[in-house]
């Protein structure tokens, strides 16, 4: 051990940094370089289409989830061949009622947003592990549909009725 004012160093510790290689041509090289061969400059232009294509940003909701996913991301739900059944929550459901008279009765079917027909792959790597992805809307997280009335709401509108508020 070595002491240096009361602070104790141990030297085993002392690791070397590797510095790199300094990044200067040297006198046998050619300045300035060739060119790119064509195949690179071919597999550059291809990377950056394949990179910024519309697919890399396009997004569409997840039927479990509801989360606004990349397509890129997302896989067709009828092609998945998972079973949903761990997304059926009759506790955490609700049907529609249109009266006060109707009775309350849970969702006997997967909580799914049906509009939607992808669902991303971390609800996929879930429901594969028959495991209910933790912010499904089976996970109490179900509103159901928007009704008719509140659907056209201006942005005023929508903050007055709104259960959370964002400021
Ligand atoms: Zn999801």
């Amino acid at each position: 051990m070595l002491e240096i004012t009361g602070i104790f160093w141990r030297l085993e510790l002392y690791i070397p940094v590797e510095l790199p290689e300094p990044f200067f041509p040297l006198d046998t090289e050619q300045f300035p370089p060739e060119p790119a061969f064509n195949s690179l400059i071919g597999d550059i232009i291809s990377n950056y289409c394949n990179n910024t294509s519309s697919a890399k940003f396009e997004e569409n909701g997840c039927a479990v989830c509801g989360q606004l996913t990349p397509i890129s991301q997302l896989t067709n739900i009828n092609s998945s061949n998972v079973d949903l059944s761990c997304l059926i929550s009759e506790s955490h459901t609700q049907k529609e009622r249109k009266h006060g008279t109707d009775t309350i009765t849970g969702v006997t079917t997967p909580a799914i947003d049906h509009r939607c027909d992808s669902i991303c792959n971390s609800c996929l790597q879930d429901l594969r592990n028959n495991k209910m992805p933790k912010y499904s809307l089976a996970n109490g997280l179900w509103i159901g549909e928007i009704p008719k009335e509140l659907q056209d709401l201006m942005f005023a509108e929508q903050i007055l009725i709104s259960h959370v508020r964002h400021n």
